[in-house]
């Protein structure tokens, strides 16, 4: 497993609008690794932090404190320049397929325009390039005349996708891209997704709201809950033995929870208090029936459980 991308006590705050001295915890102490060729999923309830950190490794915002490798470059020191040869690298795809998608430009030229502004086009046919991209993500040549409006959600989704390949980048950030289209929809759009990861080597940070949506495409999950990995694993490790409660929970909660896994429905259910204030000690003990004092006063500390797996949470000492 070869390392692509590795966070160090990567974190956000941002100030809240009319409350000063006051900031929203959006990723606290995130460390982990991303390999190449490898699919991370990133799980967590709205307010968890997820884009936030998808965006905070692409440096379209800036971290409070922390670190960023891509391979052996610093994400955060880089210049301008290599910043933007790196950008060329690494994409994203957002969850809303409507608002993403220029309504006054043709398809054509949402695909053609990465290489633009990239000074990739030397050399290069436009029609053909753009063709090319349209069939990858299984759409006709004939969709680069017409606007965004004349597509469904899910062919706008796959218009994304495809302009998102444009670079040809090495990793891609899905930031809950099925969210917003019909269920029958999304599995498509997911089997596209993995059809693409294997033809073109890419390496994915995928984010979703719930377990079941990353379970079949990702190679490695970390589960968020109000701003910091509670648990980071192997998929197939993460379903047959989850660690920490609100991991139990989230499998507890999926419509298809894995027979073999001991849940524990007591798990209190309760809403995901506000990443403005999130409780002291341990930030799942508003919710989590194990909680003790030391929840309610200590951070717990990340506990390796072997390697490329580990978990925050007292229950591992
Ligand atoms: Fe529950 Fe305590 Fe573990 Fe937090 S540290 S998840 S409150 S047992
Ligand atoms: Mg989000």
């Amino acid at each position: 497993n070869e390392v692509l991308i590795r966070t160090e006590k990567l974190n956000k705050l941002f100030p809240v609008k009319g409350h000063k001295g006051k900031t929203v915890k959006a990723v606290t102490d995130v460390s982990l690794n991303i390999y190449r060729g490898r699919t991370l999923g990133v799980v967590g309830e709205s307010g968890s932090g997820k884009s936030t950190l998808g965006r905070l490794i692409l440096r379209l915002i800036e971290p409070t404190s922390g670190e960023c490798f891509y391979g052996d470059k610093n994400v955060y020191s880089l210049s301008r320049k290599e910043l933007n040869l790196l950008r060329e690298k690494m994409q994203i795809v957002f969850q809303d397929p409507f608002s993403s998608l220029n309504p006054r430009q043709k398809i054509g030229s949402i695909l053609w325009e990465p290489l633009v502004i990239h000074n990739r086009t030397s050399g290069l046919n436009k029609e053909k390039v753009v063709g090319e991209l349209l069939n990858k993500v299984g759409l006709g040549e004939e969709a680069a005349n017409r606007y965004p409006h004349e597509f469904s959600g899910g062919q706008r989704q796959r218009i994304a996708i495809a302009r998102a390949l444009a670079l040809k980048p090495e990793f891609v950030v899905c930031d809950e891209p099925v969210s917003a289209l019909d269920v029958s929809i999304q599995s498509q759009i997911i089997n596209l997704l993995e059809e693409l990861r294997q033809k073109e080597n890419i390496t994915y940070m995928f984010i979703a709201h719930g377990l079941n949506v990353v379970r079949h495409i990702s190679d490695y999950v970390a589960v968020m809950y109000l701003g910091e990995v509670v648990e980071y694993a192997a998929v197939d490790d993460l379903f047959s033995s989850p660690l920490h409660p609100y991991t139990k929970m989230l499998i507890g909660a999926a419509p298809e929870p894995d027979p073999r896994v001991q849940l524990d429905f007591n798990l209190i259910q309760g809403e995901i208090p506000s990443p403005i204030d999130p409780p002291p000690g341990c930030r799942f003990h508003t919710r989590c029936r194990y909680a003790t004092e030391a929840c309610r006063q200590t951070s717990p500390p990340v506990k390796n459980i072997s390697e490329d797996r580990w978990v925050r949470c007292h229950l591992y000492k």
